[in-house]
């Protein structure tokens, strides 16, 4: 069986560094902060193009802590895609706040900014696009709609490390960015982590009090914060990591258009790359109106799939309820029934991504 996302291999290829890191940390007596944290967020930010990077817990907390920097509360609406993980709209809530749900562009599978105008109301306070599987947001449309309207833009970073969009990487095009280096992410941590980049420094300060219970100076607290750190282990493991980002990215990069030029299955769409993207493939996927169908063959042929995601958040019990119901978000529904991602990764096997096109390709052919 083709696995569908190794975690193994990413270890085993950086071992001798990543036990220097942990031994470093380990011996340094110091455990939560410290140089490694500092040296982890200046040399992320570097990377991202922004001014600061904060580390937090994980890519949840990122997101909920930059919404209430941004001022965030009970009472106000975020505008979130209807196609995404649901830890987008969990942060939204947390907040006390409604997520207002934008149907995405069908080509891209990203929130359409052409739909983003038509769901502002007088209580909306933040437009958060997520740059899903690894391609960026059309951004610039985004931020016009955000400046015209006096709104605060966030993006969900958690599967895009790395990406570009007009050139330039994502992680200060708008207010702020908000990662995950959950293990299975484009630049995983071997453990929980997160963090926002920004170019804001305020905004900076205000994220760094909050995930150290409200405090900017030892035992004095100014607003009610929380416990959401970037322990020095996980910054330690991410510092070695980002050094190979760009060449992990290139692979996936590489199986993408191996993908892309040699899949023919003509019952299957492709994903499409604007010509402003530079995407780094978090998650590979297609869509086929048969999807179960088509996922059994797969299956019975050795190749490994995932579906991201089966239900929509709206459908999730979590949310379903007066407001969203079956049928209320059409696209994202009709997505969750069509998408199916394909093995792809750092780790993949050049032969075993040949022999996933050669299996897709036989599905179709039968
Ligand atoms: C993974 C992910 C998150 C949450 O990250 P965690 O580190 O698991 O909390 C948020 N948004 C998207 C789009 C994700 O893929």
């Amino acid at each position: 069986m083709i696995p569908f996302l190794d975690l193994r291999s990413p270890y085993d290829e950086l071992k001798g560094e990543i036990d220097e890191a942990i031994s470093r940390v380990l011996n340094s007596g110091w455990y939560i902060g410290g140089t490694e944290l500092e040296s982890f967020e200046a040399e992320y930010a570097n990377y991202c193009e922004a001014k600061y990077a904060v580390g937090v817990a994980n890519g949840l907390d990122a997101l909920h802590l930059a919404l209430l920097a941004l001022g965030v509360g009970p009472g106000d609406e975020v505008i979130v895609p209807s196609n995404t993980y649901i830890a987008t709209w969990l942060a939204v809530s947390q907040c006390g706040a409604m997520p207002v749900p934008v149907e995405p562009d069908e080509r891209t599978y990203n929130i359409d900014p052409a739909r983003i105008e038509a769901a502002i109301t007088p209580k909306t306070k933040v437009i958060l696009p997520v740059h899903l599987y690894g391609q960026p947001v059309d951004l610039d449309p985004i931020l016009a709609i955000a400046k015209k309207n006096g709104l605060y833009v966030l993006e969900d970073g958690a599967q895009v490390h790395g990406a570009k969009y007009k050139g330039q990487r994502i992680g200060s095009h708008s207010d702020a960015v908000a990662w995950s280096f959950y293990p299975g992410k484009n630049l995983g941590a071997l453990g929980d982590g997160g963090a926002v980049t920004t170019n804001n420094d305020k905004l900076a300060k205000k994220i760094a009090v909050l995930r150290n219970y409200g405090s900017s100076q030892k035992y004095v607290n100014d607003v009610r914060g929380f416990n959401s750190r970037l322990d020095s282990l996980q910054a330690a493991i991410l510092r070695v990591k980002l050094r190979y980002l760009d060449q992990w990215n290139d692979r996936r990069k590489n199986i993408a258009h191996r993908y892309l030029n040699e899949i023919n299955d003509s019952e299957l769409i492709l994903p499409s790359v604007p010509e402003w993207s530079d995407p780094v493939w978090h998650l590979f996927v297609v869509r086929h109106k048969d999807r179960d169908i088509f996922q059994n063959k797969l299956s019975k042929s050795g190749v490994s799939t995932l579906i991201h995601y089966p239900i929509p958040p709206h459908l999730q019990k979590a949310y379903l309820d007066k407001k969203f119901q079956q049928g209320s978000l059409p696209i994202a529904e009709y997505m969750a029934k069509t998408i199916i991602s394909l093995p792809i990764g750092p780790h993949l096997d050049l032969k075993d991504a040949s022999r996933v096109v050669e299996e897709v390709n036989k599905v179709n052919a039968e």
